[in-house]
């Protein structure tokens, strides 16, 4: 099976643009066993409704807490969405993306590199493809030109991929057993292979746990994003490893 990294444009001189937050999110972690105070950009769930953690937009809201603090709150999110505590990293984003889109509206939109929107046209031309989309929300967006509104989804790209356990060992892949801050300790640029077994069969689009901005597609959305010219997203093809 082939895989691609989905990537935002660069370079093209007019872009469409979204800027926001999703609603809430859970604070980073300031570990004092390995003196890190960090939390993830690409992990966000815009299906699960966490009312109990602070909105995305209060002041210090992702501010990192202790580990045993942070820990009761992502129990909380984890048992509520049952989601698998790994998936759950501080930082984490919940709830629909409030923003605002500015500028053409491509079929795929991008926030930073690690959020893809797409248009519902977009979202069904995929379907008839025959691509297993993942669960699609809608998010809370103003629309600058109002000439080009559309209606927009956001995907649930959930983190199933994992790295091949042989490019782990050559990076030298550390994680902190407190906090479970990861790190490749290795100077060399390490390529980004996924594990064959970890190649999820319901959907065709979804993330790489050991490194959850990176969007990775199968080959059925390849072929329908060029068969159908369909614009805002670059790919590059990724490789594969059977252990
Ligand atoms: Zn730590």
């Amino acid at each position: 099976m082939k895989l691609y990294k989905l990537m935002r444009p660069e370079g093209i001189p007019v872009v469409s643009e979204i800027n926001g937050n999703h609603t809430w999110v859970l604070p980073g972690v300031d570990c004092p066993d390995c003196h890190t105070a960090y939390g993830t950009f690409g992990l966000a769930y815009p299906m699960l409704s966490t009312p109990f953690l602070k909105r995305s937009t209060q002041k210090w809201a992702a501010w990192p807490l202790p580990p045993i603090e942070l820990a009761k709150l992502t129990q909380k999110v984890c048992d509520l969405g049952s989601l698998p505590n790994e998936w759950c990293r501080p930082g984490s984003h919940f709830g629909p993306f409030i923003g605002r889109l500015t500028g053409p509206v491509l079929n795929f939109v991008w926030y930073h590199g690690w959020h893809l929107f797409l248009t519902k046209t977009c979202a069904d031309v995929l379907a008839k493809s025959n691509v297993k989309l993942p669960s699609l929300v809608k998010p809370k967006l103003s629309i600058a030109r109002k000439s080009e509104a559309q209606e927009m989804f956001e995907f649930q790209i959930e983190p199933h991929g994992r790295f091949s356990p042989e490019v782990l060992h050559e990076a030298n892949w550390w994680v902190c057993p407190t906090c479970g801050y990861s790190k490749c300790k290795t100077r060399r640029k390490v390529p980004t292979v996924v594990l064959e077994s970890s190649i999820p069969n319901h959907v065709d689009i979804f993330r790489l746990l050991e490194l959850d901005t990176c969007i990775v597609a199968k080959e059925t959305v390849i072929e329908a994003i060029v068969a159908n010219k369909l614009k805002g997203v670059l790919f590059e093809e990724i490789k594969v490893a059977s252990a």
